[in-house]
C-alpha cells in the first residue's frame, strides 16, 4: 500500500531547529523560531492566563462537546477585539464567527469554504509571505501566486507593484493580507496605504482574507486591528483569521477564530451554517480549555487589563530589543543605515542579510536564523544581544 509513498519535504524551519539542538557551541542562539521568548529566553505563562486557569481548576467542570462553531461567549469576545465591542456590524449581526483550531484552522476553515464558494478563483499571497499561506490554499485546492511585497533595495515595501499586481487581477480573485506584523519581514503598510490598497480590492472585485496573528505586537490592539475598520467602513465583504498563540502565549492550545463579514443577517446566517459544515466534516468541534481560557480573560476586566499589561510589555520588549540590537551594531561598527530595524513591527526582521551570511553566522558564530534572513527579534535578549550583534557585524563587514 505504501511502498510508492514518498519522503515529503522537511520543514525548512524544523530542520534549523534540529540544527541548533546539535549544535554543540555553548554560546548558540536560536533566532530562527516564530515565538517570543521573555529576558530570560522562556517561553513565558502569562499570568492572565495563569490566573483564569487557576480559576478553572479551583470549579473543576464536566468537559461535553462544543457548539461545531465553538464557545459563544469566546466566538462574541474574538469579535468585539478584532471589530470593537461597539461595532455597528456587529450589532447588525453582519459576522459570523467561529472557534479555530489556531489561525492555521482559521485560515483552513476560511479557504474550505471559498473552495466551495468559488472554485476556480485565484488565491494571491505576498511575495514573501507566511510559507504555510501557500501550501494551505494550495491543499485547499486552490492555485496560489504572490503580488509583489518586499522591496530588498528600498529595505521596504513594493507598494506600486504590490498595487499593479492587484489592479491586474481577476474579479474574484482571493487576496491573502497581513494585518499586522508581517511575517516574515516586519514592514508593515502605512494607513493611507491600506486605503488605497481597499480602494483597489473594492474596485476590482477581490476576496480580501486579512490574516491577523499578531494583533497587539506591532503598536496596540486597536492600532494592529485599524486596518479591519478601513475594510469594514469600505463595505465589502472579507475574511479575518485570528490566532492567540502569540498574544496569549498559548501556542500549544491552538486558540484561533475565523470572522467573516457579510453584507446582511440573513447572509451571515447562511454562511455561519456553511461554516459549521466545513468544521463538522474536518473535526467535529472545537477543543475546550484554551479557548475557554481566552474567553474568560478577554470578558473579566481585571484579567483583560493584567492581559493588555502583559501584552504591552511583550510588545515593548521587542521594540527595545530592536533599538539595542542597531545601537550594538553601530558600536561594533557597522555603518550602513539600519534605521529599517526599528521601522519593521512585529517579531520579526528581515535583516537584508543573504543565505550565504545567514549560513555563516549559523557555521561560525552558532547564530541561527533563516536564510531568508529572517531573524526573530523576539527572541533576543540582553544576554545573548552582544552574541549576535558581534556575529552579525562579522558577516556584515
Ligand atoms: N499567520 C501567520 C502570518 C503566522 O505567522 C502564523 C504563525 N506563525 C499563523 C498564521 C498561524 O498561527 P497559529 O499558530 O495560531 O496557527
Amino acid at each position: 500500500l505504501f511502498a510508492a509513498v514518498e519522503m515529503a519535504p522537511r520543514d525548512p524551519i524544523l530542520g534549523l531547529n534540529e540544527q541548533f539542538n546539535a549544535d554543540t557551541n555553548p554560546g548558540k542562539v536560536n533566532l530562527g523560531v516564530g515565538v517570543y521568548y521573555d529576558e530570560n529566553g522562556k517561553l513565558p505563562l502569562l499570568k492572565c492566563v495563569a490566573q483564569a486557569e487557576a480559576a478553572l481548576q479551583a470549579d473543576p467542570k464536566a468537559r461535553g462537546y462544543l457548539p461545531i462553531d465553538g464557545i459563544a461567549a469566546y466566538d462574541k469576545a474574538v469579535q468585539g477585539l478584532v471589530f470593537g465591542a461597539d461595532s455597528a456590524i456587529l450589532a447588525a449581526k453582519r459576522v459570523a464567527t467561529v472557534q479555530a483550531i489556531g489561525g492555521t484552522g482559521g485560515l483552513k476553515i476560511g479557504a474550505d469554504f471559498l473552495k466551495r464558494l468559488n472554485p476556480n478563483a485565484l488565491v494571491l499571497i505576498s511575495d514573501p509571505s507566511w510559507e504555510n499561506h501557500r501550501a494551505l490554499f494550495t491543499n485547499a485546492g486552490f492555485k496560489v501566486d504572490a503580488y509583489p511585497y518586499y522591496d530588498a533595495a528600498k529595505r521596504g515595501i513594493n507598494f506600486d507593484g504590490m498595487l499593479t499586481a492587484l489592479n491586474a487581477a481577476q474579479a474574484g480573485t482571493i487576496v491573502v493580507l497581513h494585518a499586522c506584523c508581517h511575517n516574515p519581514t516586519g514592514y508593515d503598510l502605512t494607513p493611507a496605504q491600506w486605503d488605497q490598497i481597499v480602494a483597489t480590492v473594492k474596485a476590482r472585485g477581490l476576496v480580501p482574507f486579512l490574516d491577523m496573528a499578531y494583533q497587539g505586537f506591532g503598536e496596540g490592539i486597536a492600532q494592529d486591528g485599524a486596518v479591519i475598520q478601513q475594510f469594514v467602513a469600505s463595505g465589502l465583504d472579507f475574511f479575518v483569521s485570528t490566532s492567540f498563540s502569540k498574544s496569549f502565549s498559548l501556542y500549544g492550545e491552538r486558540v484561533g477564530g475565523l470572522s467573516v463579514v457579510c453584507a446582511t443577517a440573513e447572509e451571515t446566517a447562511k454562511v455561519l451554517s456553511q461554516l459549521k459544515i466545513v468544521i463538522r466534516t474536518n473535526y467535529s468541534n472545537p477543543p475546550t480549555h484554551g479557548a475557554q481560557v481566552v474567553a474568560n480573560v478577554l470578558s473579566t476586566p481585571a484579567l483583560r487589563a493584567l492581559w493588555e499589561e502583559e501584552l504591552a510589555g511583550m510588545r515593548l520588549r521587542i521594540r527595545a530589543m530592536r533599538v539595542a540590537l542597531v545601537e550594538a551594531l553601530q558600536k561594533a561598527g557597522v555603518t550602513q543605515d539600519l534605521s529599517f530595524v526599528t521601522r519593521q513591527k512585529g517579531m520579526f526582521s528581515y535583516s537584508g542579510l543573504s543565505a550565504e551570511q545567514m549560513q555563516r553566522l549559523r557555521s561560525e558564530f552558532g547564530v541561527y536564523g533563516v536564510d531568508s534572513g529572517r531573524i526573530c527579534v523576539a527572541a533576543l535578549n540582553e544576554k545573548n544581544l552582544p552574541v549576535v550583534a558581534a556575529a552579525m557585524a562579522a558577516v556584515m563587514k
